[in-house]
């Protein structure tokens, strides 16, 4: 199928493009560079062997997707493109609502006007908010969103339940994703985060690599086993392919399968230390960090029950948290020294 990947020079929409290439499907990447660089797309177009095409468009700019979607005819919409920062989103809130609430009803006025059948939305795991069970399931109450970023994600997932109510002829799933880190395992791509990084693997491997003087462990007095926050990290590429899966079940369910809601997670919580240590492990670095207080708004445990996509997809996580620290740190040593 064409598949159009919106954000598909971004972190999952780069690795879900070349898991649809791997998988036969031809992505249309859209993405306008805001959190990513060109090499990008260079390395994808290696990796896809050409087999891809690319369009540098924001989203939100409705005449240049109109034009897009003409020429490409694509048969179905993978919608990553989004801010995603938390504590920006509390800074910004205006530019979070514009970018990822705009983009999404564009598309969504774009799909139902070229008639395109299936829509995959990028949700997050941060809509359970702190969870009253673990593991978390499709079911688990929808808390109160605790910054913009989290609010733009429910705000999203309702506007598709909504269309779901309508009865169009749309069918799309909501993917809620935990927390995924990694690259492909030809370290071509990978997680390439502009400035600091926010995220817990991205910094660590910055740190190994001598970019950052030291990794802060944010709150060592969590109620966990070891003190630290536990989540759900799951393996870019083990993502990716669920996506994949995603498109080919809404394109063979009999049922008009809409704005179905999946757990993307490898099913097991690993502490921050765990991380550090398993890092340590297979990279053979010892990793400077300390401890600091807890970052205000960080949840102390959450991870998934990805038993429906396991049963309804048909998907499971073949890789482990060390094959995706590995993988990250590939790409980390890959990548040092380039003018990126
Ligand atoms: N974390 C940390 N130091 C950092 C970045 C993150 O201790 O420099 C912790 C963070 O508090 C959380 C976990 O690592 O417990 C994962 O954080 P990340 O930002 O990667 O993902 P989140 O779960 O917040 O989406």
């Amino acid at each position: 199928m064409r598949i159009a990947v919106t954000g598909g020079a971004g972190f999952i929409g780069s690795h879900t493009a070349a898991a649809l290439a791997e998988a036969g499907h031809y992505p249309i990447v859209i993405d306008d560079f805001r959190n990513s660089k060109p090499f990008i797309i260079d390395r994808l177009k290696t990796l896809c062997k050409g087999k891809l095409s690319f369009h540098e468009a924001d989203c939100n700019d409705r005449d240049k997707m109109a034009g897009i979607f003409e020429k490409e005819q694509p048969e179905g919409i993978i919608h990553f493109a989004a801010y995603k920062a938390v504590g920006e989103s509390v800074r910004h809130p205006l530019m979070y609502y514009r970018n990822n609430v705009g983009s999404l009803l564009t598309l969504l006025e774009l799909q139902k006007h070229y008639g395109i059948e299936h829509f995959v939305f990028s949700s997050s795991c941060t809509v359970y908010g702190v969870p009253d069970e673990l593991p978390v399931t499709e079911s688990s109450p929808v808390k109160k969103a605790q910054s913009p970023y989290g609010f733009t994600k429910q705000v999203g997932e309702q506007i598709l339940f909504d269309l779901q109510s309508a009865s169009t002829p749309m069918r799309s799933v909501i993917l809620r994703y935990f927390n995924p880190i990694g690259a492909h395992s030809s370290a071509l791509i990978g997680e390439l985060p502009l400035g600091e990084p926010e995220n817990l693997v991205p910094y660590i491997t910055q740190t190994a690599a001598g970019i950052r003087k030291e990794l802060t462990i944010f709150g060592q007095d969590y109620e966990t086993p070891d003190g630290t926050a536990i989540r759900d990290y799951i393996h870019v590429m083990d993502l990716a392919e669920a996506h994949v899966r995603a498109i080919a079940w809404l394109a063979e369910s009999e049922e008009k399968a809409s704005a179905e809601v999946f757990n993307l997670g490898a099913g097991r919580g690993s502490s921050v230390k765990e991380v550090v240590a398993t890092f340590e492990e297979v990279s053979g670095v010892k990793l400077n960090y300390r401890y600091g207080p807890r970052r205000p708004g960080d949840v102390p445990a959450i991870y998934a029950n990805a038993d429906k996509a396991r049963k309804v997809l048909g998907w499971a996580v073949q890789r482990t948290l060390s094959d995706a620290l590995r993988d990250a740190w590939h790409w980390q040593q890959q990548i040092h020294g380039l003018p990126v």
